[in-house]
């Protein structure tokens, strides 16, 4: 699953890290590959990345196994991470002149042997050949959308790249979630944006939306997930709940919000107050 949206700062790192343990807490193995040289997601994840640390750059651009880079993250059984350095940077130039550039993430994801049951990739803001070797990987596109104005302005432009990479390199490559982030319910504005969006994409918007939530913004300065830094707070049951939405869409059962977790925020009208 590609998590991506040009637009910065929308929740791209968080909702990556927060599903993928989410996730892996409900049993599966789950793979995150940090694809932005921010290194953001193996922040998160507590994952070494300084520009010694063998990383996804490596795996793009000097062909290295996957399997050499990918680390265990630490308190979440069964979640790993592929981290980002610096070095990532140079890569976006560095893989115009390589051989297959658009292909080389699939490929060393095709060579990958242990056993996953989901990859989340997280891209960086811009749709250069980094996002591209993501959507050329990818199955399926996850683009979370912040509930501020300007959430839909650029993204006709991420989803015509996705059209073109569907049209010449990916045949099967879809939009198949959007994820309402930062989701303030007191704001008329939140609703506005959250009623567009859903008018505009339907059955692919998920009914859980995350709340704006501080709990949310501490993790990763702890070097955790929401899921392990404060497992009750409501950004927590949110993520436990979009991760159930997902696993339930891919097995093609539907998904019943009066199941949800207490707290969880499945209405989009629901008052959520910022903890
Ligand atoms: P970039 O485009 O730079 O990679 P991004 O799309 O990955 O950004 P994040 O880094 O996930 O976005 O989030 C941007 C900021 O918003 C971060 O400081 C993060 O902690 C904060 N944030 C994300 N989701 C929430 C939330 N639900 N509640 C409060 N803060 C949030
Ligand atoms: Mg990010």
């Amino acid at each position: 699953m590609v998590v991506a949206n040009q637009k910065g700062g929308v929740g791209k790192t968080t909702t990556t890290v927060n599903l993928a343990a989410s996730l892996a807490l409900h049993g599966s193995r789950v793979l995150v590959i940090d694809l932005d040289p921010q290194g953001n997601a193996s922040t998160a994840l507590g994952i070494d990345h300084h520009a010694e640390v063998p990383s996804i750059y490596d795996v793009l651009v000097e062909s290295k196994p996957l399997a050499e880079v990918v680390q265990p993250v630490v308190d979440v059984e069964g979640l790993f991470c592929a981290p980002a350095t610096i070095d990532l940077a140079g890569a976006e130039i560095e893989l115009v002149s390589l051989v297959a550039r658009e292909s080389r993430l699939q490929r060393a994801i095709q060579a990958y042997e242990q056993p996953l049951d989901y990859i989340l990739i997280d891209c960086p803001p811009s749709l250069g050949l980094l996002t591209v070797n993501a959507l050329v990987a990818g199955a399926e596109v996850l683009i979370p959308i912040q509930c501020e104005y300007y959430a839909l302005e650029g993204l006709g432009q991420l989803l015509r790249n996705v059209d073109l990479v569907r049209g010449h390199l990916n045949p099967d490559l879809h939009v198949s979630t959007i994820l309402l982030t930062m989701y303030d319910g007191r704001t008329r504005l939140a609703s506005q944006v959250a009623d567009e969006v859903r008018s505009h994409f339907g059955d692919e918007v998920l009914r859980t939306s995350i709340p704006r939530s501080v709990r949310i913004s501490e993790a990763p300065s702890y070097g955790q997930t929401v899921l392990t830094y404060d497992p009750g707070s409501s950004g927590a049951l949110s993520y436990l709940e979009a991760a159930r939405e997902i696993a339930l869409k891919g097995i093609g059962v539907s998904y019943d919000p009066t199941q949800a977790h207490i707290g969880a925020q499945t209405n989009p009208n629901m008052v959520e107050g910022i903890q």
